[in-house]
């Protein structure tokens, strides 16, 4: 579509929305921003673009709309433009027209930050040129002035993005997992799969899908996809890909590292930094800086992140194990004597699968937030329960009953919006509580 002088509406005026009207009149539209609750935004005001509430008379005249992420593609004030035939598209698919050098897309209900994270630090590790972005921070659309051929666009990309995609492709793709989330926006969790499984539907012979073996729905985006598959498994040996054996990963049928190498902790890590390596090795880093990189590799904040060791106990900050699964994972990755906080603002969620783990490695599960009646329910019964109320609470709680070995893990399974501004809210108070409880402390040894 010819951008110059066309009328686009773009809706959702957080970070993407804003890089994208930005990028918009940079191209010559006549671009109008929206969003349900209008509020004064410096940048728009700098291109005298003012804010429009999302109702059907702001998209009248529209002749394309740009949706955020946060907006859901069926938002019923844009049903009118889409019946007049209007394009309406994603900020990754408006940025995607423009942005220069290869891309590689990285999806998962799980693990997609630290995936990304690590792709992009091992391949700068690697004299290979990158920039990083998408969901994990820089907006697609904030990238475009900085791509350039020869450098690859590593991108997080949340199903929201790629279901309003219409030609955007990834040379190189990679889906972690599915597991249930965000159902309310997608309803089921078919819809869900395929929406991320849309990371796959332009790609070309000569492309790479790098899935998840041992996960049937990222396994399916294989059938019929023109792109080369790469597997990755924690469970068996594949063909092509990256697999364990032993305690050894293996990356195109030669040992890569050892997994007591990789500096984070789980299973689910492990699968992170296969997928990563896979995706780093296709875009031209060898074995060896790989896995110099890989174990230098730092973590990222609120994932699984080690907070301190007091009197003998661990504690460990997971702000951003907001649902079920990745909940499910985080408690795998220790052998027991677990105090784990839970609860927060539900999602709809279905918490059975915390139950039997639970009971197996927790002394007690240490409930808060608008979820903890439900959870408490399901619990009921299998692992004790201490009721919270707060986090601060469930912080003094564990502080007073764990023992030296013991592990205190904030997982909580549920979102954060009912008590914090967000999950980072969530985790940074979490380390400042507890930074600041008394006692003994052993410095920041594991
Ligand atoms: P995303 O960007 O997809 O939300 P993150 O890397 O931010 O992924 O991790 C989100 C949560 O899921 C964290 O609690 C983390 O510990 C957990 N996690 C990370 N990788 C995986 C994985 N491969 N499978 C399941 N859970 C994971």
């Amino acid at each position: 579509m010819k951008l110059e002088g066309a009328k686009v509406a773009v809706v959702g005026m957080a970070r993407s929305g804003v890089a994208g009207v930005e990028l918009l009149i940079e191209k010559g539209a006549s671009v109008s921003a929206v969003d349900l609750h209008p509020a004064r935004n410096e940048r728009l005001e700098r291109l005298g673009v003012s804010v429009q509430p999302q109702t059907e008379a702001a998209f009248v005249k529209a002749e394309m709309i740009v949706l955020s992420p946060g907006v859901p593609a069926d938002a019923e004030a844009i049903a009118p433009a889409r019946q007049r035939g209007v394009l309406v598209i994603g900020d990754l698919e408006l940025a995607s027209w423009f942005l220069q050098g290869e891309t590689i897309g990285i999806t998962g209900s799980n693990g997609k930050t630290t995936t990304t994270a690590l792709t992009g630090h091992i391949l700068q590790a690697s004299g290979i040129a990158a920039q990083v972005g998408g969901n994990i921070g820089t907006p697609p659309a904030s990238m475009v002035a900085s791509s350039k051929a020869g450098q690859w666009n590593v991108l997080e990309l949340s199903s929201f993005q790629l279901e309003t995609i219409d030609s955007f492709r990834a040379h190189i793709g990679a889906a972690l997992n599915v597991t249930p989330d965000h159902l309310d926006r997608h309803y089921t969790l078919e819809r869900y799969a395929a929406a991320k499984g849309r990371l796959f539907e332009n790609q070309r012979a000569g492309d790479f899908a790098v899935l998840n073996f041992d996960d049937p729905l990222t396994r399916g985006y294989a059938e019929g996809a023109a792109a080369t598959p790469y597997y990755f498994s924690s469970t068996q040996e594949v063909a092509r890909g990256a697999f364990l054996r032993g305690g050894t990963i293996v990356l195109e049928n030669q040992s890569l590292m050892e997994a007591r190498e990789v500096p984070l902790r789980g299973v689910h890590n492990l699968e992170n930094a296969m997928a990563a390596a896979i995706v780093a090795r296709l875009a031209g880093a060898t074995h060896e800086q790989i896995r110099g990189a890989v174990k230098a590799f730092p973590g990222v904040e609120h994932r699984l992140e080690f907070v301190r060791k007091l009197d003998g106990v661990e504690w460990y900050n997971d702000s951003k194990a907001t649902n079920v699964d990745a909940t499910l994972k985080a408690i795998a990755a220790f052998s027991g004597g677990l105090w784990v906080i839970l609860g927060g603002k539900d999602k709809d969620s279905d918490y059975t699968p915390l139950a039997a783990p639970l009971c197996e490695k927790a002394h007690a599960a240490l409930l808060i937030g608008a979820a903890a009646g439900k959870i408490e329910k399901v619990l009921e019964g299998t692992v004790p329960v201490l009721a919270c109320g707060t986090l601060e609470a469930a912080i003094q709680e564990a502080f007073a009953r764990a023992h030296s070995g013991d592990t205190v893990l904030l997982a909580p399974a549920c979102a954060s919006f009912d008590q914090f501004d967000n999950f980072e809210h969530r985790g940074r108070e979490f380390k400042r509580l507890v930074n600041a409880l008394g006692g003994a402390e052993i410095g920041g040894a594991r």
